[in-house]
């Protein structure tokens, strides 16, 4: 029967997919079993244009220190995409800038524009390690929205360290009897990141020059149409409704069909709600209204009835959600870009499927491919490492010098690192995964650098994840000869 199913398959045409047009697989998912669709908006179906829009952003909170006392000087620094990675943690004890792996370990580390090396981050950090559950010193940058939050801070430590008003102490910096910590800097930041969303700073500009910010793709009213024949479709999106419904137009309503009579955006959709508060949305949740949209204004009370097509709802929770649209969680996939309050979240409270979003990953496997041969040498350094260990006993009182491998595998993490950008790759350093790949993995069943990938799949597409060994099964005989190795290189250092 096996040899009956070789055939078949061995006669049917293969389908070969684009790599940058792939949905990739960390658990498998059959396609059929979705009844719902969830949708984040900003960076999943809103992809803004980077770097104008994280340009825009930096831009705007380097205005706003200046206004609330920060010196003219900063004014002079500008945006520059070739440095922030996402996923990167700040020390607000000491200003640090730092990459870490799932454990905490750290991969690379500066300070403003100056990374530190060996003994400097020894004096930091003398393991090498960071408690990253202490939330309250250690800030981790998720978002998309936080590059230009990175940057920022980055300059900020750049201008005080190296402006000679200013003394450098351990937490901070001395100015006469002012003393400024990196602590109340960061702060300073991330309440000038607050004033332009809360204000609307942000997105005025945003929905004055959308053209500029937002990328307009007809395949997403295309997408949304084609799923809506097969499942349900809703809409949660963290933004409000004037907002929502600015960019929902644009990405939507501005692609008519001959002939067919103009679609309201909202019709894309079952359910639509604006306000949700992802990730507490995905917890208790908030009190659910009705949006007037004439008005954009909030209904008052509480909205008890069943659900209304075309009706745009403001807060509720993931719970609601299902209620509404009658739905279990593990017939919802939901797609968002954000690894905590999209992903993790719904995966964990509510066993939702996961699609991540990584629009970094267009640029993540052009250099895998552009650089594999960097990874293919650390990978063969490994395997000399091994060798030269394979062989003692444990009575041996060999002691192998394997100082040139370790400095050799250092120079390639380094120029691996590089090919991305200054901070390296979103997902790893050298042959070490970062703590947001582990995310990921854990937690996005799918992970696409957009949504629109699913279009080259059918609705009716199984998913499979590549089977994965763990190091006591690959290591055995029998595993090794019968079943293919996809297991990942493991952190060896
Ligand atoms: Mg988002």
């Amino acid at each position: 029967m096996l040899d009956a199913m070789d055939r078949d398959m061995d006669d049917e045409p293969r389908v070969k997919r684009n790599i940058h047009e792939k949905v990739f697989v960390n658990r498998s998912v059959t396609l059929e079993n979705i009844k719902c669709y969830g949708f984040d908006m900003d960076y999943t179906l809103a992809i803004y244009k980077s770097p104008e829009y994280e340009s825009l952003g930096f831009e705007q909170m380097r205005d706003r220190m200046v206004s609330i006392g920060y010196p003219h000087e900063i004014l002079r620094y500008t945006y520059d995409p070739s440095f922030p990675t996402r996923g990167l943690v700040i020390d607000t004890a000491h200003g640090n800038l730092l990459k870490v792996d799932s454990n905490g370990n750290i991969l690379v580390c500066s300070h403003g524009f100056h990374f530190l090396k060996g003994e400097d981050i020894h004096n930091y950090y003398p393991n090498k390690f960071i408690q990253r559950d202490d939330t309250d010193r250690f800030y981790i940058l998720n978002t998309l929205f936080n590059l230009s939050e990175t940057y920022l801070y980055t300059c900020l430590v750049d201008f005080f360290t190296r402006c000679n008003r200013y003394t450098n102490l351990p937490k901070g910096f001395r100015h006469g009897d002012l003393f400024m910590s990196y602590r109340s800097m960061f702060h300073d930041v991330r309440n000038a990141m607050d004033f332009i969303h809360d204000t609307g700073a942000l997105k005025e500009q945003t929905i004055k020059n959308l053209e500029k910010y937002v990328i307009k793709d007809p395949k997403i009213p295309l997408l949304l149409t084609r799923i809506k024949e097969v499942a349900k479709v809703f809409l949660a999106t963290n933004s409000d409704y004037n907002y929502t419904e600015a960019i929902m137009k644009y990405l939507l309503e501005g692609h008519p069909t001959p002939g067919s009579p103009k679609k309201s955006w909202r019709s894309f959709f079952d359910l639509v709600v604006v306000d949700t508060r992802k990730p507490l949305f995905f917890a208790e949740g908030t009190v659910l209204r009705q949006v007037d949209t004439d008005t954009g204004k909030l209904r008052i009370g509480t909205y008890t009835g069943g659900l209304q097509h075309g009706t745009v709802y403001s807060g509720g929770s993931s719970d609601i959600v299902c209620e509404l649209l009658l739905v279990k969680g593990k017939d919802i996939l939901y797609i968002g870009d954000h690894i905590f309050g999209d992903i993790l979240k719904s995966k964990k409270r509510q066993g939702w499927k996961t699609f991540l979003v990584v629009p970094e990953l267009s640029r993540e496997l052009e250099v895998w491919e552009q650089r594999r041969n960097l990874f293919e040498e650390m990978k063969r350094l490994d395997g000399f490492l091994a060798e030269f260990y394979k062989h003692l006993g444990n009575d041996s009182q060999e002691c192998p010098d394997i100082r040139a491998i370790k400095t050799r595998i250092k120079v390639l993490t380094y120029r691996m690192d590089m090919s991305y950008g200054q901070m390296g790759s979103l997902l790893r350093s050298g042959s070490r995964q970062t703590l947001f790949a582990s995310q990921l993995m854990r937690y996005a069943d799918l992970y696409s650098s957009t949504c629109i990938n699913l279009l080259h799949y059918p609705f009716n597409y199984l998913f499979v994840a590549p089977p994965v060994l763990m190091p006591h099964e690959s290591a055995s005989d029998f595993a090794a000869q019968d079943l293919p190795n996809h297991s990942v290189m493991m952190n060896t250092y």
